[in-house]
């Protein structure tokens, strides 16, 4: 943020950020020694999800994409779940009882899936996922028919983590669509991605809806048959998936109903304002943006909604987001890699250096402000 304007002196102003992810954390290094704020998180560490897919074919790796909060933010982390928001009051409420009074609130809370791609309710320190994610290697390892169900960028990613790791295991993708990754990516981009997974020896199954998924055993190593709507039968004996991710409105959905899609976003405007909401923001992947939700755009909400606040309370004049040309880096394997900007590929070996390599772990710990560990 520069020497720009500071509220550090005012101590009506405390913008309280409920959600520590990508979006969080941005913004509270974009307030810090700006204003007085307070970050919320029920974990004692981030969860950098972009790494999991490494984290199941790795031993150690799950280590390098949990950065602890406290070194970073100090006294202005405080652990806990947000379960209530008083707008007439201006406090949220903790499931302990606390409540926590704000000038600003800022609802970060993301979204919430299966293990590893994020972690449940109650998983909340370094050492319970680092236990659970040794689980995850060991099926992994032990398995030799692999299905994985969604090809969105997950999927994707982690159906080519394992056949770089693993030659012998039978990989198969099956998809709902017959694109990969993103609607938004171009054909050339789909085609490359093909030829890279074919290279990999990962199985395509495109445009076929997997109907059995409630009955599958998932994530551990146990004979099945998956079936799609086109007739197709694949035996497995371990079925990852990888579908499903839903907006985490816990913090909100009782208090701002009213200003939530049915989806639980919440519905926001150009300015991350919550509707009918005075004092209330949100960003990230919890808002009805219609954008591909991405990590980068979660930094993009979250500077700019830091510009904003200290601009709204010195007298400057807040911007309106404006979504950005589409960017996309998707990691295949330690030693492959191909991404879109725009409508043009960019060069494979600069998401293999960027992304490939460690999943962008390195980035993250600089991010925070601290070492990774070797
Ligand atoms: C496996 C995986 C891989 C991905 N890979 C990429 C990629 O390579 N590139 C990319 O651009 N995007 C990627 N994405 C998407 C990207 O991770 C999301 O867009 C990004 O996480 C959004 O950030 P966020 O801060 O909005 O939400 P999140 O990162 O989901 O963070 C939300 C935070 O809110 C906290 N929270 C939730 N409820 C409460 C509550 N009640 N009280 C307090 N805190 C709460 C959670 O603990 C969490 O820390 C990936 C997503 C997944 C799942």
């Amino acid at each position: 943020m520069g020497s720009g304007p500071s509220l550090l002196h005012r101590e009506d102003i405390h913008v309280v950020i409920v959600g520590g992810g990508y979006a969080g954390i941005q913004l509270a290094k974009s307030l810090k020694n700006k204003a007085r704020f307070t970050l919320i998180d029920p974990k004692e560490m981030l969860y950098h999800n972009v790494g999991a897919v490494r984290s199941c074919t790795e031993p150690g790796f799950v280590k390098k994409i949990m950065i602890p909060y406290a070194p970073t933010f100090g006294e202005n982390f405080k652990q806990g779940t947000v379960t209530a928001i008083n707008a007439a009051e201006k406090t949220v409420l903790l499931s302990s009882g606390e409540t926590v009074k704000y000038s600003h609130l800022v609802l970060a809370t993301g979204s919430t899936g299966h293990f590893p791609w994020s972690l449940p309710d109650g998983m909340t320190t370094a050492a319970a996922v680092v236990e659970k994610s040794e689980e995850v290697l060991k099926q992994v390892k032990a398995a030799n028919k692999i299905v994985i169900i969604g090809g969105g960028a997950v999927g994707t990613e982690i159906a080519a983590e394992i056949t770089t790791d693993y030659k012998d295991k039978e990989v198969t993708l099956i998809h709902n669509r017959k694109i990969l990754v993103d609607g938004e990516s171009s054909d050339a981009f789909q085609k490359r991605l093909k030829e890279i997974l074919e290279m990999l020896g990962v199985k395509l199954v495109l445009g076929e809806r997997v109907t059995n998924l409630a009955e599958l055993p998932t994530n551990r190593v146990e004979t099945a048959t998956v079936m799609t709507d086109k007739g197709t039968e694949i035996s497995a004996d371990l079925v990852i998936p990888c579908t499903g991710l839903k907006v985490n409105s816990m913090a909100y959905k009782d208090s701002l109903a009213f200003s939530m899609e049915d989806n639980g976003s919440l519905k926001v405007n150009n300015f991350f304002e919550v509707q009918e909401t005075e004092g209330i923001y949100a960003i990230g992947d919890c808002t009805n943006i219609p954008e591909t939700k991405m990590t980068y755009r979660a930094g993009m909400h979250a500077e700019l909604l830091a510009k904003n606040i200290l601009a709204q309370e010195t007298g400057g004049i807040k911007k309106e987001y404006k979504p950005d040309p589409f960017i996309m880096t998707l990691s295949l394997g330690r030693k492959a890699g191909m991404g879109q900007k725009g409508s043009s590929l960019l060069p494979e070996f600069m998401v293999r250096m960027l992304k490939s390599r460690d999943m962008m772990a390195w980035k993250v710990w600089r991010d925070m402000g601290q070492s990774a560990p070797s």
